[in-house]
């Protein structure tokens, strides 16, 4: 089917933002007075967080968690895998390897900002390491605080996201 083209004309007349704050001012104050008048519980139109909360979807990929072993070790062998398949490029790894042969991360960092919680790292990682969380308030007054050290992602102690199941890590 052919693509259509539609010409949109700019308005004649000059528009009114004055008009526009009135008319938006004018339906607040119509669900304010809705709201009182009707004596309907006013959750019915406003959840009153925090103490309210909306049910996350199981879909839902927040903050990350990093699983570590019983004696306080991440689980992340540094293989790079993450960071490579990262679309956001928001993942730092520095890998080392111990005199045993055994790689592990000497840095790891998350930048939760930038990430755009596609998932892909928990889907790509061999180990099970690393996990999008079932969480989201993680507000914070500056953006190098939403960048996640090693550390700060093992004390996360949120769930993991429901779309990871960890009796069927690998998804059978
Ligand atoms: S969820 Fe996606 S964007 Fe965020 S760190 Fe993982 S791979 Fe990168
Ligand atoms: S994919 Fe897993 S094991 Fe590999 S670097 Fe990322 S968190 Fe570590």
């Amino acid at each position: 089917m052919a693509a259509k083209t539609r010409v949109m004309k700019r308005p004649e007349r000059k528009s009114s933002y004055v008009r526009a704050t009135l008319q938006g001012m004018a339906l607040t104050f119509r669900h304010l007075v809705s709201t009182v008048t009707t004596g309907e519980a006013a959750t019915i139109k406003t959840m009153q967080y925090p103490e309210e909360k909306w049910a996350l979807s199981p879909r839902w990929r927040g903050t990350h968690i990093m699983e570590q072993h019983e004696d306080g070790r991440p689980k992340c062998v540094a293989c790079g895998l993450c960071p490579t398949i990262c679309p956001a490029n928001c993942i730092r790894l520095v890998p080392g390897e111990d005199d045993m042969g055994n790689r592990y991360p000497i840095v790891y960092e998350i930048d939760e900002f930038r990430c755009i919680f596609c998932g892909m790292c928990q889907e790509v990682c061999p180990v099970e390491a690393i996990h999008v969380g079932n969480h989201y308030e993680n507000g914070e007054y500056s953006r190098d605080n939403f960048v996640y050290d090693l550390d700060r992602l093992m004390k996360q102690t949120h769930p993991s996201t429901l779309l990871w199941d960890p009796s069927d890590p690998a998804g059978e």
